[in-house]
């Protein structure tokens, strides 16, 4: 079958490799219908994330339909249409049976390599999913695969992090990163119903974006983003920031853009050993810092695809293109320049 596949740092390549096949009693097989390009696909392609395997599929958003499925699975059959979770848990430890999925730590991602339980992707015709009971969700007739998808992965980040933001009513929000995940966060913090929600970004594409999803752009490169967002609260700052970056600038501008006592949720993936925090500041104006990690995608899927089919929020209108998966190295390529905002491929 066709693939894209790790080739080495900063390539991928398209590839004709094994199709797989259901190998333990939990397992399921899935014929992918769409697929898509996610930010963290980036890590793994540029060895942000080690342990890859040259020859190894990636990716791990996709829809599709069950093919097969192994003699434990109990909640799908062959035909049933489903979207898959990026992270495949355990399903069994102390945070599993607690829902707090996202912190197993035999959690494994799809596509990720060696030290993510090497398994493969799903950029690619077929995909073995382990653990299908839990790392597959059904999805309604009446959703197609674009609205769906990104439930599995990116869609249901964003929720995470403003869920962990815990935005009330009449709460103002500034949102860090206006990548596919800090556009997500925007619709998701909308649900909440803030007063105003700032989106700090550089890229004009970005921030013409936030602003359809009824938030205020503000251009870091023409304006001191910390500066603005506090003369437009009175020298406040916000009630909640959402850090959708993951580096320390960033994150060093929220403790600058959150109101004495407000929440920073930080969802941004960070790999930097230390942070050079100003306790002092941190501790007399009382932040309340949150790492999400990893997000619960499991435990908050159902609320997702709730809020998409009742056209609460609406993920597909960040695709910016639509390719088939034999395209695929080309939709790297426009990804990582940033020409394009979300590829999705269909085999
Ligand atoms: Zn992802
Ligand atoms: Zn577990």
């Amino acid at each position: 079958m066709q693939a894209l596949v790790f080739e080495d740092f900063g390539r991928v390549g398209l590839a004709d490799v094994p199709k797989p096949a259901v190998e333990g009693d939990g397992d399921a097989l899935v014929k992918i219908s769409t697929t898509a390009i996610c930010g963290s696909d980036l890590h793994v392609v540029h060895g942000r994330i080690p342990g890859m395997t040259p020859g190894s599929v990636l990716g791990h958003e996709f829809m599709g339909s069950v093919e097969a499925v192994g003699r434990g699975v109990t909640r799908f059959t062959e035909g049933d249409r489903v979207v898959g979770s990026f992270t495949i848990p355990c399903g069994e430890c102390w945070f599993c049976r607690k829902g707090f999925f996202s912190r197993c730590p035999d959690q494994r991602v799809f596509g990720y390599g060696s030290f993510f339980g090497d398994v493969n992707g799903a950029q690619a015709e077929y995909v073995r999913v382990p653990n299908a009971d839990l790392v597959l969700h059904a999805v309604d007739p009446a959703l197609s695969d674009e609205r769906a998808l990104f439930a599995g992965d990116i869609f249901t980040t964003g929720l995470d992090c403003a869920v962990e933001a815990r935005i009330a009513p009449g709460d103002t929000v500034t949102v860090i990163g206006c990548g596919p995940v800090g556009l997500m966060a925007i619709q998701a913090a909308q649900a909440f119903q803030p007063s105003h929600i700032f989106a700090v970004d550089t890229v004009s594409q970005r921030l013409e974006m936030a602003q359809t999803f009824g938030a205020e752009p503000v251009d870091a490169s023409a304006v001191h983003a910390p500066s603005y967002i506090q003369d437009a609260t009175d020298g406040r700052g916000t009630d909640a920031v959402l850090e959708c970056v993951g580096l320390i600038p960033a994150l060093l501008d929220a403790t600058d853009m959150v109101r004495a006592g407000g929440r920073i949720s930080v969802i941004g993936v960070h790999s930097d050993p230390e942070l050079p925090l100003p306790l002092n500041m941190a501790f007399v104006r009382a932040i309340d810092l949150k790492f999400c990690g990893t997000a619960n995608v499991i435990g908050r899927w159902d609320e997702a695809l709730r809020m998409i089919a009742d056209g609460a929020a609406h993920p597909e209108e960040i695709i910016s293109h639509r390719m088939k998966l034999g395209d695929g190295v080309r939709g790297y390529e426009l990804f990582s320049s940033r020409e394009a905002l979300k590829v999705v491929l269909t085999p």
